[in-house]
């Protein structure tokens, strides 16, 4: 492992949608689910940012949201490959509760809103015993597709053939 490589590559669009949804939601959280196949976020899908006790101070994804991102999910013919959220005025990093509320195999995308404008954005995976997040190397496609990158491919095809810019942290 080189430890730069990227686990968990961003469409520009998919890249562009959380940094905008943070941007609209300050100085609330927003959060979102992550749909792609394998390790390419092709889709953020917004979910609501108000429960019954008004706006949202801290990331929870409810029974209901994680439905309609695997709905979602289905329709595209992809998978929910995991959930973003922001941090207003935070560092980019999982809280206590965002570790008691994770799940494992998902990605936890977390990006900073500092006054109002999206900084750095973080990728998180949950270790098996649930004890800690491991963040893992993130990078934003900055081409377009050819559209024969959407086929599932076996391990390994992430890194080479793409042009890949770091992510701004
Ligand atoms: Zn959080």
């Amino acid at each position: 492992m080189t430890g730069t490589r990227p686990t968990l590559v961003f469409c520009a669009e998919a890249d562009t949608g959380i940094r905008r949804h943070g941007r609209e939601a300050y100085p609330y959280e927003c959060c979102g689910a992550l749909i792609g196949r394998d390790r390419l976020v092709t889709e953020a899908l917004a979910l609501p940012n108000a429960t019954a006790e008004g706006p949202r101070r801290r990331f929870l994804v409810r029974p209901a949201d994680y439905r309609a991102a695997e709905r979602r999910a289905t329709e595209l013919g992809a998978e929910l490959l995991g959930f973003y959220h922001s941090h207003p005025d935070h560092p980019a990093r999982p809280s206590r509760y965002d570790l008691d509320h994770a799940w494992p195999v998902f990605a936890y995308v977390i990006v900073s809103v500092e006054g109002g404008e999206p900084r750095t954005l973080t990728s998180w995976r949950l270790r098996e015993d649930r004890s800690a997040f491991d963040e893992e190397p993130v990078a934003v496609e900055s081409g377009s597709e050819d559209g024969t990158e959407t086929r599932r491919q076996g391990s390994g095809q992430a890194g080479g053939r793409r042009s890949l810019r770091a992510s701004p942290s």
